[in-house]
């Protein structure tokens, strides 16, 4: 089991079946929502269970996905599609940053890449690199979540 909260520990997390990879996504949207690049670890709602929800701000953010955060300190704590809300096998992308133990995990793709800015760069631990348009194309994620012309425009 895996456990995370956010700074003030209002907001806190556990989780059952957690992937031991993260997906880094340098898209505008997540560098504004975290200050940086995001690292999220893609967990299943099954076993995901969250305490101190009514801490918990949301909004949408995109056509498909919401993001929250702390009405406490700030810090945000996921992000979710709401295009398959209520359906079986949902999942949550949790920042790798309000894990307790934050070790142990290994980026498995780089996403928005041709958006990353020059200042910063992760080193290669074998990830795979996806621009904005290959992910749009050819990742499931974004074609099943429908239109991203709201995230185009921004
Ligand atoms: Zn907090
Ligand atoms: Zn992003």
């Amino acid at each position: 089991m895996k456990t995370g909260r956010c700074l003030c520990g209002a907001v806190r997390f556990e989780a059952d079946a957690v992937p031991d990879t993260f997906i880094i996504c340098h898209c505008e949207m997540c560098r504004r929502w975290q200050g940086s690049a995001v690292l999220g670890v893609v967990v299943p709602d099954e076993g995901l269970r969250w305490s101190g929800t009514e801490r918990v701000a949301e909004r949408q953010t995109t056509s498909w996905a919401k993001r929250a955060w702390c009405r406490d300190c700030g810090t945000g704590v996921y992000l979710k599609s709401t295009l398959d809300e209520g359906k079986d096998g949902e999942a949550t992308e949790i920042p790798l940053g309000i894990f307790d133990d934050a070790s142990g995990f290994r980026p498995s793709d780089e996403i928005w890449i041709d958006h990353k800015p020059d200042s910063y760069a992760f080193v290669d631990m074998g990830q795979a690199l996806h621009t904005r348009a290959e992910c749009i194309e050819t990742m499931p994620y974004f074609t099943t979540y429908g239109s991203l012309e709201q995230e185009r425009e921004r």
